[in-house]
């Protein structure tokens, strides 16, 4: 079932690797570019308004618009404003030119009868603009440069001879997290498209704006890759897994608040009703309590609903990400508050899980629970672990490494790891020896 194709934009850093020649030489190509990129991306605003602009006022001495046809030999405006520009702007490689044109083109069409009317400002592009790419403008190599890399096809031939450069430039693509490595990978395997691209300039370093679409919900789950979940002390939902960057958080609290707003209301309204002698105190238990229930109801509803959207949030995430497997903590085995303080206060954690299996199930991803033990003690850096570990709710803090996060994160990527009760175990007797 396809929902559609989504189009997204990740953000690289370049380095420089050459291929063309003297760096310098390279960047001052490239910045007159960016330069002449603001230029196109005006003048093609420019030249679409005063096309309309004319035919408009046309249309109001003749009763008939202006045939583009006739008056330029072009079927549409923008293949106008491709030969109108083509001359004075040829140090862009042709492709790169028409791309660049067709930025400013769309968001024109957009917007234009807010524009022809007044409504909105007339479009105009500021300094820096990003050198636009077409998508046969970048070709992407792992091998050829022994790093991952991007040759792009930037200068055109007059514009590499004027500065000297041999061929187009060749740059190093920094993978610096998973989630850039895994999108990089996609693309290369051809799972993710990449469309129109963009390089820019920013604060000293190259930046590489890559566009990939790729079918919604076509991402394959992977029952290898285990979402952690805990569900939290600190935060409502802590995901995330050791194999892969990110993480999924829900801050939580609306129920807590809405218990207490309500709670809140409850008091005002009997501190009123006291006070105007109609007080329920003494009209007998049933009037009493009868409202308190009713608020009860009322929490409980809020919460279902809350619990509803949270795991929905959740297996969201996990399908969006790949993840087959979810973990999470096996909260059967608690029965009293001794075992679990915070098992009783809150049982809101029981329906919550019920609610991520349900939906996960649903989504064909696997459900794993894990013994809870020592999960939150445990170090997810070093495996050390230490009751010390814990500073306070919010904080973990290796004892042994120095490994510092957030408490539930670091429960979460323990609870991400395969077969971690075992681990567990294997570790604290180790440990006692
Ligand atoms: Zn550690």
């Amino acid at each position: 079932m396809s929902k559609g194709v989504v189009t997204k934009v990740m953000k690289y850093t370049l380095r420089y690797i050459g291929g063309c020649g003297d760096f310098h030489k390279m960047q001052e190509a490239v910045w007159k570019l960016q330069r002449q990129t603001r230029e196109v991306l005006n003048k093609t605003v420019q030249l679409a308004f005063d096309w309309d602009h004319r035919s408009r006022e046309a249309y109001r001495t003749s009763g008939e618009y202006l045939d583009i046809v006739k008056e330029t030999g072009y079927k549409r405006l923008d293949g106008y404003i491709y030969n109108r520009l083509k001359t004075d702007y040829a140090d862009f490689a042709s492709s790169n030119l028409n791309a660049t044109i067709q930025v400013a083109w769309k968001k024109y069409m957009a917007s234009k009868s807010d524009i022809l009317t007044g409504k909105m400002s007339f479009p105009s592009y500021k300094s820096n603009q990003p050198i636009v790419l077409h998508n046969s403008s970048i070709r992407f190599s792992t091998e050829k440069y022994g790093v991952p890399a991007a040759e792009l096809t930037v200068f055109s031939n007059a514009l590499k001879k004027e500065n000297g450069l041999s061929t187009n430039p060749a740059f190093e693509i920094l993978l610096m997290d998973g989630t850039q490595r895994s999108i990089f990978q996609r693309v290369i395997s051809g799972e993710y498209k990449h469309g129109q691209c963009q390089i820019n300039y920013e604060k000293r370093k190259w930046f590489l704006y890559l566009t990939y679409t790729f079918e919604a919900g076509k991402t394959p789950l992977d029952p290898d890759k285990i979402l952690g979940v805990d569900i939290g002390e600190t935060l409502a939902i802590c995901a995330s897994s050791t194999s892969e960057w990110g993480r999924f958080v829900i801050q939580g609290g609306e129920v807590t608040r809405y218990s207490k707003q309500i709670e809140e209301r409850r008091r005002s309204q009997q501190r009123q009703a006291t006070y105007c002698g109609e007080g329920r105190i003494g009209h007998g238990t049933k009037a009493r309590v009868a409202p308190i229930y009713a608020t009860e109801d009322r929490i409980a509803n809020f919460r279902d609903t809350i619990n509803h959207r949270y795991s929905k949030a959740l297996i969201e995430y996990a399908v969006k990400h790949g993840f087959g497997t979810i973990q999470m903590e096996d909260l059967s085995g608690i029965k009293g508050e001794k075992d679990f303080p915070k098992f009783l206060r809150h049982w809101t954690y029981y329906d919550l899980q019920n609610k991520i299996e349900a939906k996960a199930k649903e989504q064909g991803i696997n459900v794993v629970k894990v013994q809870p033990a020592y999960t939150s003690q445990r170090c997810s850096k070093c495996g050390c672990i230490d009751k010390e570990n814990r500073k306070n709710q919010e904080l973990f803090c290796c004892v042994k490494c120095g490994f510092k996060a957030n408490a539930d994160f670091n429960a979460s990527q323990n609870i991400s790891i395969k077969g971690i009760d075992k681990i567990i175990e294997k570790e604290y007797n180790a440990n006692i020896e």
